[in-house]
Order: C-alpha cells, then structure tokens, then sequence
C-alpha cells in the first residue's frame, strides 16, 4: 500500500542492525518486510553506516534509520518488529549476543510510552552513534551537537548513500 498519506497514521522511526552473515540482504529485506506491512508506508531510509559493537564482541554491523508512517499500534508495531526479526533466523542464545537482525523502535509520534514489553523513545537512542548519526542525517534539527559530541569516541564510519544501497 502507498498512499502518501494513510488516515490515523503515526511516523514511527525505527532503527535496523545486522551483524552475522550477509548484513546488507538481511537489511535489505527487513526494509522489504516494514514497507509491507499492514497500513504502512516506508517514507524515508538513511544512509548505511558501519558500527563496531557497543558493549558486545563479534564482527562490525552495518546500521540504518528508517522512518515508517504506519496505523499500526505501537505495540502492534513491536510486535510486527520481533515477527520480522524471527523470519530472519535471529535466535537470543545471550544477552547483546551479534544478531542477523535487530529492529529497535527508536521514536512514534510524540508518544512517550513505559510499558513492561516497549519503552518509547528508545531508552538507549541517545547513547548510540548509530542511531544518532542516521537520524540527524534525515531529521538535522532533532539531534544536538552536544548529542552527537557526546556519542564522537563511537566508531562509526558512513559506508553508502540511501541510494547506493536501498535501492
Ligand atoms: P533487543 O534484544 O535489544 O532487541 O531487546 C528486545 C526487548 O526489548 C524486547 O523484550 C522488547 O519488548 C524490549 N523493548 C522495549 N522497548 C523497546 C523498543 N522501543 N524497541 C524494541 N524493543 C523494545
């Protein structure tokens, strides 16, 4: 469905890592899934960044930032994440352990939510360079430059624009 607008919807930003065998497919084709999805449209992606691991081992990631305008729910959406998260073969053998996909639900709306299953805005999107940097790339004015000074020690590098890689 691609209306460019869809009644009720909210604009739900939602960041994507991948870091275990072909990362950019499995971004690829998560991307794919959240521009399927019920009521939903994929507005914008960013550019592909390469991330080392925050507080975990294993190999780099590649990281992107996605904003999808959507009438699903915000749990509903978190639950749409995880379904798309378990298509791509992604298993928790341990906390922070490297993952085929990850899908955080960084930002809906203007909503502020606490619950026990989705925390929303992402509790941890302002201590991570590959959240930040995305989001100011397609959102400049929402990330501070003392936000993004305080995430600078983070290696980051920006590996492809939108469409080198997004298609
Ligand atoms: P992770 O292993 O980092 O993907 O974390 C997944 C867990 O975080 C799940 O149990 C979710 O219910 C919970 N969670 C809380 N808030 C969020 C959010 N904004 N986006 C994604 N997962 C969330």
């Amino acid at each position: 469905m691609s209306p460019s607008t869809l009644a009720g919807a909210a604009s739900a930003w939602i960041g994507l890592g991948a870091n275990l065998g072909d990362a950019r497919t499995a971004l690829q084709n998560a991307l794919r899934a959240l521009a399927a999805l019920p009521g939903s449209r994929l507005v914008q992606v960013s550019s592909l960044y390469r991330s080392a691991p925050v507080d975990a081992g294993g190999p780099d990631y590649l990281n992107v930032v996605a904003e999808l305008q959507t009438a699903l729910a915000p749990l509903d959406l978190l639950h749409a994440l995880q379904a798309i998260e378990l298509a791509a073969g992604r298993e928790r053998p341990y906390r922070n352990a490297p993952r085929t996909l990850d899908l955080d639900l960084l930002l809906y709306g203007e909503q502020s939510i606490d619950g026990a299953e989705l925390t929303v805005p992402h509790p941890r999107m302002w201590q991570r360079a590959f959240v930040l940097l995305p989001l100011a790339e397609l959102r400049p004015g929402w990330v501070t430059p003392a936000q993004l000074q305080a995430v600078a020690a983070q290696a980051i590098e920006r590996v492809d624009a939108p469409a080198d890689w997004a298609g």
